[in-house]
């Protein structure tokens, strides 16, 4: 049971987070903290959080778990605000999208609180942003991911994994450079394409036109380009040189397609789409979530 939970930043996924322990029974009290008032009320409102606190310094005050759900580019003011306010036995987590940039910023502003950081991420969510679109099963049957430090304390990683499992996660664990190269690929690039791909076709004269024809296989394509603009801009900075070299290389795979095309060399072109359908079948059918 955790006696005071603090979540900084009450939005999808803080909420999720929130929802989903109280409803596992593991939490006595949640304080949230957030920017926008409407959308602290409304979690105050929905039972996602029990208080409201002025500030994180506040709202960390004898916490046992404090959970960070900002956007990344907000996580350095966020640390150093909390940072002379953590007790020693607080233990600190992150939902943030990348690790490495989290893991450093916590070296250097919560130098004195190493043992008791436990980066984190978890695998799950949506286009859709603030505790009106969070959930309590948003989790369940999900993956979080982890990435402790050398500094990390065994009972810290514990307490932030038994959180997650209630969550109804599936909990693992890896270094922070594998997590962000592993996401720069599966998650971030398709973000970016998504926006690119979006904006370019909003920007035509006949965009207004051409969204009146787009249908399944826009929809499917595009869904992601519904998601924060803050939230994608920070995590596609935080991860620049990962997401930078799958750019490269999905820009190549383009020039390879586009060769084919203007050679009209269909045979060659199937054999890639035969592939590619057989690759997202088999995942598809594979994964259980
Ligand atoms: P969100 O916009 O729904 O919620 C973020 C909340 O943080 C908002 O309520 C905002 O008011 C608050 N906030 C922003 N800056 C703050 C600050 N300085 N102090 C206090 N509160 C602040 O976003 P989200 O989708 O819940 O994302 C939160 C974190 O989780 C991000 O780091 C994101 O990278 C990560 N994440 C998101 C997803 C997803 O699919 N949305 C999935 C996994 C991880």
């Amino acid at each position: 049971m955790i006696e005071k939970l603090a979540i900084i930043g009450v939005g999808l996924i803080g909420g999720s987070f929130a929802m989903a322990l109280r409803e596992a029974g593991m939490v006595r009290e949640i304080i949230g903290v957030g920017r926008s008032a409407a959308n602290l009320q409304e979690a105050l409102k929905c039972g996602a959080i029990d208080r409201i606190a002025p500030n994180a310094a506040v709202a960390v005050q004898d916490a046992e778990l404090v959970m960070l759900a900002v956007p990344v580019g907000q996580m350095a003011a966020v640390m150093q605000e909390i940072a002379p306010h953590l007790a020693a036995h607080t233990v600190v987590t992150d939902a943030g999208s990348t690790k490495g940039d989290v893991v450093a910023l916590a070296r250097r502003h919560l130098p004195q609180h190493l043992a008791g950081f436990v980066p984190g991420h978890p695998i799950a969510g949506a286009e859709k942003s603030g505790v009106g679109a969070a959930n309590a099963g948003l989790f369940r049957n999900r993956q979080a991911v982890l990435t402790p430090l050398p500094e990390t304390a065994a009972t810290a990683t514990s307490l932030v994994r038994a959180a997650w499992l209630a969550c109804g996660a599936r909990v693992a664990e890896m270094a922070p450079e594998e997590h962000d190269r592993i996401f720069a690929a599966v998650s971030h690039l398709p973000h970016l394409l998504a926006f690119a791909l979006v904006d370019e076709i909003a920007a035509r004269s006949n965009g207004k036109e051409l969204f009146g024809y787009a249908a399944g296989g826009f929809r499917d394509f595009t869904r992601i380009a519904g998601s924060s603009p803050e939230m994608w801009r920070d995590i596609c900075l935080a991860n620049r040189d990962a997401l930078l070299q799958e750019l490269d290389a999905y820009q190549s795979q383009l020039v390879r397609l586009r060769a084919l095309l203007e050679q009209a060399d269909g045979a060659a072109m199937e054999q890639i789409f035969n592939h590619a359908s057989q690759a997202r079948n088999d995942w598809a059918s594979q994964k259980n979530d």
